[in-house]
């Protein structure tokens, strides 16, 4: 893969020198103006248009306040003397990363959030990568003779950092979870992959199966705006097919996941590759192995629709405008995995008359896997907000898909309660709040 660089592509740059000649003939002062008025982007391309306006537009109080919109008011904590550097090598090319991301690990997938972390005494600021871990849920309550767990908050666990260097012009990237013995921090390549069409499948010694696509097709969770992905080159992933390898395993390994190529096409994606991998980097971005598997790449993550969260405590009124705001990222303990994570669609229809929601899951497990709508319900508005609908249920490996009759209960705009009719169950979902703010472990 090829090394992380920021590189402009060449339709967006203001190629007339003629143009920028003219420009600088205009006033300091209203150069400065006009430059303020530009996006940050636009303003980088700007500065490359020629030598004399590079040097001009190293101005401070442009890069200033292009950082400040950031947050970023000292580059010293950044690890640099100046806001153009901060803002050219940080911000402009990994700062769209910063918000949530979620990976086509199989069956499990995986949550990354990026930061912006202004530093310590000890230590430089940067871009951090963490990653989701949730605690154990310790305690249950009874509800109708069944246990009910509560899931926690996640805890953002460090992993990575992108950070600056005065000496050097480009920001590094390196794997940095430390605490384990012997680790060594290490270098990490970020690559940007171009759309592909490379589906999973898991072999086992009757037939192979198609394992849920990841994304899928423009699930509502999926931030699809380009915007979102780091300003790198994307690299093409060559297309793998493993078909004939699959087949030749012997049937005491089986089963047994690998790739093909298929005809849908997958988003650009994110891919980190770290450079001198330990299992334990691996087990950050591929925390449950269900299956084993001759997956020919890193996971790829995808970039998770940023939805404003409602603050707690508040209980849905009957106006069905209200859940609309139930849209987001919901947690819930699953007895068997632990706690997952789902994304809630809303969807009104009849003028607000009657109300659907669909959960899809973002995290999953090896019986029903990431990427799959784990129940939805419909029906009226109705003050008890309760709505009935089914909800989905697989065997291991997800190669049979059952459904089953849901209830699902609104209690506040924090907190739904799904009752599995024939599997007896219980689970509480919980609204995730952005406003947990990550705890760096
Ligand atoms: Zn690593």
């Amino acid at each position: 893969m090829s090394n992380s660089e920021v590189v402009i592509s060449d339709d967006a740059r203001i190629s007339s020198s003629n143009s920028t000649g003219l420009i600088l003939t205009l006033p300091s002062e209203i150069i400065l103006e006009i430059c303020g008025l530009l996006l940050g982007p636009e303003l980088v391309y700007f500065a490359q248009t020629c030598k004399i306006l590079y040097a001009f537009l190293r101005e401070p109080y442009l890069w200033r306040k292009l950082c400040s919109q950031h947050g970023v008011v000292d580059p010293s904590r950044y690890g640099v003397k100046s806001f153009f550097t901060v803002y050219t090598q940080l911000l402009y090319p990994f700062g769209p990363l910063l918000g949530l991301w979620a990976n086509d690990h199989p069956y499990s997938g995986n949550i990354l959030q990026f930061i912006l972390w202004s530093g310590s005494g000890e230590e430089n600021g940067g871009i951090l990568g963490g990653v989701w871990r949730f605690p154990d849920p310790d305690s249950h309550s009874m509800e109708d003779g069944l246990p009910v767990f509560c899931p926690g908050q996640p805890v953002f666990v460090n992993i990575l950092k992108i950070e600056l260097h005065e000496d050097g012009q480009r920001a590094s990237i390196s794997c940095i979870r430390h605490p384990e013995a012997g680790f060594q921090p290490h270098r990490l390549t970020m690559t940007v992959a171009a759309s592909s069409s490379q589906g999973l499948f898991l072999q086992t010694h009757r037939r192979s199966f198609t394992h849920t696509p990841f994304p899928g097709r423009s699930p509502p969770w999926l931030d699809q705006s380009a915007r979102r992905l780091p300003r790198l080159i994307p690299t093409h992933l060559p297309p793998v097919d493993q078909r004939g390898m699959a087949n030749m395993f012997p049937a005491i390994q089986l089963p047994i996941l690998f790739s093909a190529p298929v005809y849908d096409t997958s988003p650009a994606s994110l891919v980190l590759d770290c450079d001198n991998p330990t299992t334990v980097c691996e087990l950050w971005h591929q925390p449950r192995i269900t299956f084993d598997g001759l997956l020919p790449y890193p996971p790829s993550y995808f970039p998770i629709h940023p939805v404003i969260q409602r603050s707690p405590t508040s209980s849905p009124d009957s106006s069905a405008v209200e859940y609309r705001l139930l849209e987001g990222l919901w947690l819930y303990v699953d007895g068997r995995h632990g706690t997952q994570c789902l994304y809630i669609e809303t969807q009104d229809s009849d003028n607000n008359f009657s109300y659907l929601f669909r959960a899809w899951k973002i995290t999953g497990d090896a019986y029903v896997p990431r990427g799959e709508v784990k129940w939805s319900v419909t029906g009226e508005v109705n003050s008890q907000h309760i709505y009935r609908g089914a909800g989905v249920v697989g065997d291991r490996g997800f190669l049979v898909k059952r459904h089953g009759e849901i209830i699902v209960e609104i209690q506040t705009m924090d907190r739904i309660r799904v009752s599995w009719v024939d599997q007896h169950d219980i689970q509480l979902c919980v609204r995730y709040t952005s406003s947990s703010k990550p705890s760096l472990q």
